[in-house]
């Protein structure tokens, strides 16, 4: 029988005196004379239910066998604490391990371990504080961002993620094959006929879902193999694709902040607890940040105001700034940390540096693009107005040097009954690192894989 209605969180909730049975993994125990303690936690509530067994009250093989990391199963009467730190805990009548665990291997013992330990056993690190903390979030983050799209009548799409085009330009690709790679290549005996990779975007697909849908998203794995062993870089990371027919770039920077405000403030409402342990262990700016960006405006400036706030900062940079050069992260949080103090959006970006399906400006220099930028992350969503003219689109794939061939079926959404239309790309792990302070990507998301490792 499955249940779902004696979670931890929600033996908590009942009245004094009820008679629970709790199951879920020993955080820690600690005995003393005639009386042992266990904190007992089972992924629901950030607080661990403490169990109190008075020596006699079960048996004594099965409480010898309830150390650290062991699943158990506690029955009794739910009673007022008189301990600080928690207002009820848990009086054992009966105990039941389901699972030991050696207390002389467990590696998972009481704490001060090391992120980078923790990451070399991700199947365990799951059952401390922090990844509990970080896990409950990201599930929470994740619905609020259907909730928030759904909400606004957006319908979800599911891209490929196996793609037969190397177009978008984003980042290095997978190449996806079956091929025997100790003989010459030959493309056209690979699986699918044809070179095919692994999607580092859903963007052009849900450009065809919006012209038929009006607004959409996606929400779903992508995979870049750029090798930047950097604390915001994955190879395989989820992101969410909001693609939104007639709406302009002014709609898309609404949408962004709307957006993000909203599964911002999501996330306040609904992990408290887990937020306050990030706010005190990890990053004591992490609540106020958070509670500051959900009740402000964003900053807008163009990529060359931003230039111009950069070159006048006397500041000097890894990476010179001046226009037509690329921000890079210094520059990134130096606007949002040091000038505005608050996520910055930056818009139309040099036609340069941009890839090619964003919107021309009349300037014939810059095009429809936008970053928000948030403090201690910087670049958190990419987006742009997207170009609907097909004779302007032809020029720039033309002129960026790529085969129009590849693009025809992108180039006939041009052809028949083209819109204005526009979109954005949120990094669900930058997203992640924002809310909890986490400083580094490969903590935010389950299984990391980044260059050099895929263990698990
Ligand atoms: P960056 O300059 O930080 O590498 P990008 O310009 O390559 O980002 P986009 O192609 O615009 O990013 O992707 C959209 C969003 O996806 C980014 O704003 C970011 O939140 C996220 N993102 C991009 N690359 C990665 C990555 N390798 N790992 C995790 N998230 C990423
Ligand atoms: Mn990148």
């Amino acid at each position: 029988m499955i249940r779902t209605d004696d979670y931890i969180r929600q033996i908590f909730l009942k009245p004094l005196g009820a008679q629970v049975e709790a199951r879920g993994w020993v955080k820690t125990r600690r005995d003393s004379k005639g009386i042992h303690f266990i904190q007992l936690n089972d992924g629901s509530s950030f607080q661990d239910l403490q169990v109190v067994i008075e020596s006699g009250a079960v048996p004594e093989a099965a409480l010898a066998a309830a150390t650290t990391g062991a699943c158990v199963c506690v029955s009794g009467e739910l009673i007022a604490s008189p301990g600080s730190g928690q207002s009820v805990e848990l009086k054992a009548r009966g105990l039941e391990v389901y699972g030991p665990a050696d207390p002389a291997t467990y590696p998972l013992q009481k704490k001060g371990h090391t992120m980078e330990f923790l990451r070399e056993i991700a199947h365990l690190r799951v059952r401390s504080n922090t990844f509990g903390a970080v896990f409950r979030v990201r599930n929470a983050l994740c619905f609020a961002i259907h909730k928030f799209f759904q909400e606004r009548g957006f319908v979800y799409v599911n891209t490929p993620l196996i793609t037969g085009s190397d177009a978008e330009g984003a980042g290095a690709m997978f190449r996806v094959t079956t091929l025997d790679l100790t003989k010459p290549a030959n493309d056209a005996a690979d699986f699918f006929g044809r070179p095919t990779f692994l999607a580092v975007s859903g963007q052009l697909e849900a450009e065809i879902f919006a012209l038929a849908f009006t607004n959409v998203y996606t929400f779903g794995p992508t995979f870049r193999a750029e090798n930047s062993n950097t604390p915001r870089h994955l190879a395989e990371f989820w992101m969410i694709e909001p693609e939104m027919a007639f709406c302009d770039l002014d709609g898309n920077r609404q949408l962004a902040e709307e957006f993000l405000k909203y599964i911002i403030a999501w996330v306040l409402d609904h992990c408290r607890a887990d937020l306050e342990f990030f706010n005190k262990r990890i990053d004591n700016t992490v609540l106020a940040t958070l509670e500051h960006v959900a009740s402000s405006a964003f900053e807008h400036v163009t990529y060359t105001e931003a230039v111009r706030v950069l070159e006048k900062s006397g500041r000097n940079w890894e990476f010179p700034v001046h226009w037509g050069a690329d921000l890079q992260s210094e520059h990134e949080r130096f606007l949002t940390e040091e000038v505005f103090k608050k996520p910055v959006i930056v818009t139309d970006y040099p036609a340069e540096i941009k890839a090619f399906y964003m919107r021309l400006n009349e300037d014939g220099k810059t095009v429809r693009a936008m970053d928000v930028l948030a403090p201690r992350i910087g670049e958190i969503i990419g987006g742009s107005q997207r170009e609907e003219r097909h004779d302007v689109l032809l020029e720039k794939i033309r002129a960026k040097g790529l085969h129009e061939t590849d693009y025809k079926w992108y180039l006939d959404l041009r052809k028949y009954g083209s819109a204005p239309h526009a979109g954005f790309g949120l990094g669900l792990e930058r997203m992640m690192m924002y809310l909890t302070g986490m400083k580094n990507i490969r903590d935010v998301i389950p299984f990391p894989r980044t260059p050099g490792s895929a263990e698990f």
